[in-house]
This record gives structure tokens, sequence and C-alpha cells, in this order.
């Protein structure tokens, strides 16, 4: 059974609709996927329909933005109710500091003479219910600034950058609390990738387990063998469960094909075994 727990659609910054996506991980050979989209669920509905047409098991999933101790961590969700109030709300927040930050961007960028517009943005973000800095990198490359999305967040939209603009994001522990409150398992995405290793230690993970955190995702494209050594014997040690995934965007992310890592299946019926019965 080849279970492959996160993945985007052009709900939010893939660049397949989640009908597609379906559909690529049909040809891919999964057996079940998760759509997590950045900050919302608006594509669960249409992947629901076309997984049960093609026969896979779909996991309603969601990433969410979250800050902790001053980083940017990414917080994904399964099997929440989505009309929980408190968590609904949040995520609602969530999704209007995206749209905050983006003019702050534009601004920015045409200060350093590269003239892109938010309609530009949002013309590489149809059916998008959230804006995100690939889309803003999409409009760099449409205009001949850049030749990718990659070397878009090298130039300017990573940390650091000079495009780059914060946002509101939720808190971690809080996020996690209103994902179990909700009903759903939560687990920290890429924990250590681009520099959360600082603020992820063990002390804290411990600290989120108690607080509900159900598991890691160990085997992520962007870990490498040593914080998949470490993660897993940490995940074993405090009995989280282990999760792998591939983080596809459709061509918006090189080097992350459908199924490049997936979830062991017994991990995966401990993660959900209880919400699927
Ligand atoms: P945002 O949602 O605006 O914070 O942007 C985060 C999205 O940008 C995530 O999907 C990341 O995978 C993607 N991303 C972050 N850093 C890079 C990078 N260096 N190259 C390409 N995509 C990136
Ligand atoms: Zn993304
Ligand atoms: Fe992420
Ligand atoms: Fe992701």
């Amino acid at each position: 059974m080849r279970i492959d727990l996160h993945t985007h659609s052009s709900r939010s910054d893939g660049t397949d609709t989640p009908d597609e996506l379906i559909g690529q991980a049909s040809a891919a050979g999964l057996d079940v996927i998760a759509l997590t989209d950045h900050d919302t669920t608006v594509g669960w509905d249409e992947a629901r329909e076309a997984a049960d047409r093609a026969g896979l098991e779909f996991v309603p999933g969601i990433e969410i933005s979250t800050w902790h101790e001053g980083r940017s961590v990414h917080l994904l969700g399964y099997g929440f109710d989505p009309e929980h109030a408190p968590l609904r709300d949040e995520l609602a927040r969530v999704r209007d500091g995206r749209d905050d930050r983006l003019p702050r961007m534009i601004a920015q960028l045409n200060a350093l003479g590269l003239e892109v517009t938010i309609e530009d943005v949002h013309r590489h973000s149809p059916d998008a219910a959230v804006t995100g800095r690939p889309h803003v990198a999409d409009a760099l490359v449409e205009a001949g600034y850049v030749a990718d999305r990659g070397e878009a967040f090298a130039e300017y939209l990573a940390e650091g950058r000079p495009g780059y603009a914060d946002r509101y994001a939720a808190d971690l522990r809080r996020a996690i609390a209103l994902v179990t409150e909700a009903g759903g398992r939560s687990v920290l995405a890429h924990p250590w990738s681009r520099g959360s290793e600082d603020v992820l230690t063990t002390e804290t993970i411990s600290a989120l387990r108690s607080l509900g955190l159900t598991g890691l995702e160990v085997d992520h494209p962007d870990h490498g063998p040593r914080e998949r050594a470490t993660l897993r014997a940490l995940a074993e040690d405090l009995d989280l469960v282990i999760t792998g995934s591939s983080d596809y965007h459709g061509t918006g992310k090189i080097d992350h094909p459908l199924g490049a890592n997936t979830t062991d299946p017994e991990q995966f019926e401990r993660l959900l075994g209880s919400l699927r019965a």
C-alpha cells in the first residue's frame, strides 16, 4: 500500500487542480493520498469525489502556517471538522494575513525596479484560495526577471531577501490545540528543513506532544539522511507517529514527485485508524 500524506493543488500553490492531482496520484500508483493545501480546505470536496471515482482513499488535510519562537513552522492537520468555529476563524485570520502581505511585497519589489503588479500575481493563482510567494515567483518568472520559482526565492522572496515581508500566522501551540479540538490529528511538516531545527528541539517536540501533536514528517524531500535518522529515533523515543510524503506541488516544485516518500501503513493506521473507522 502506497500512502502520500502531503500534497498541494491549485487551490493553494500547486499547479494541478484537485481533480488532476488525484489523476496523477492514480498514475503514480498511490493507494492513499492526502490533500494538504496551505491554510485552506476548499479543495477537499473535488479531491474526495475524484478519489472515489478513481478508487483511491482520500485523506482530508491542511498545512497550516504557524510561528514558533520567531521561526516559520508548518503544521499538517488531518481529519478535523472544517466547520469547527475556532479553527475555521483562525484559518481565516491566516489567509487575511496573506492578503495583507501581498501589497507590501509588491511595493518592495517595485522599489527594486521590478515591475510586477498584484494583478500579475493573481493571474497566476486563478483558482487559489490563498496567495503565496510561489505565485509572486510565477509573476517574476513571467516578467523575465528570474528563470524559475527557485531562483525567485533565492534572489527575492526567501526570508532575509529584499522582497520578503512578514505576515500573520497562527501560534504553533494554539494550532495544534485547535486541530485536536476539531477532532483531527496533527503532524509537524518537514520539522528540520530551512533552519527550524534550531527551535524544534527534542524538548520542544516533547512539549508539543503533550498539547496533542501526533506525529513527525520524518521522510520529506528536504530532509537528508542525517535528519531522517535523528528524527526517526526521536519519534520512536517520544512515541510519535512517523510519516513520509512528497510535498508535491505539480510543476511548481521540482524533485517532489508524488510518492517520492511514503508513509508506512502501520504508521498510517496509528495516525488515522480511529478516524477512518
Ligand atoms: P508562503 O506560503 O508564501 O509562505 O510560501 C511558502 C511556499 O513556498 C511553500 O510551498 C514552500 O514550499 C515554497 N518555498 C519556500 N521556499 C522555497 C524555495 N527556496 N524555492 C521554492 N519554493 C519555496
Ligand atoms: Zn506550497
Ligand atoms: Fe511546508
Ligand atoms: Fe507543503
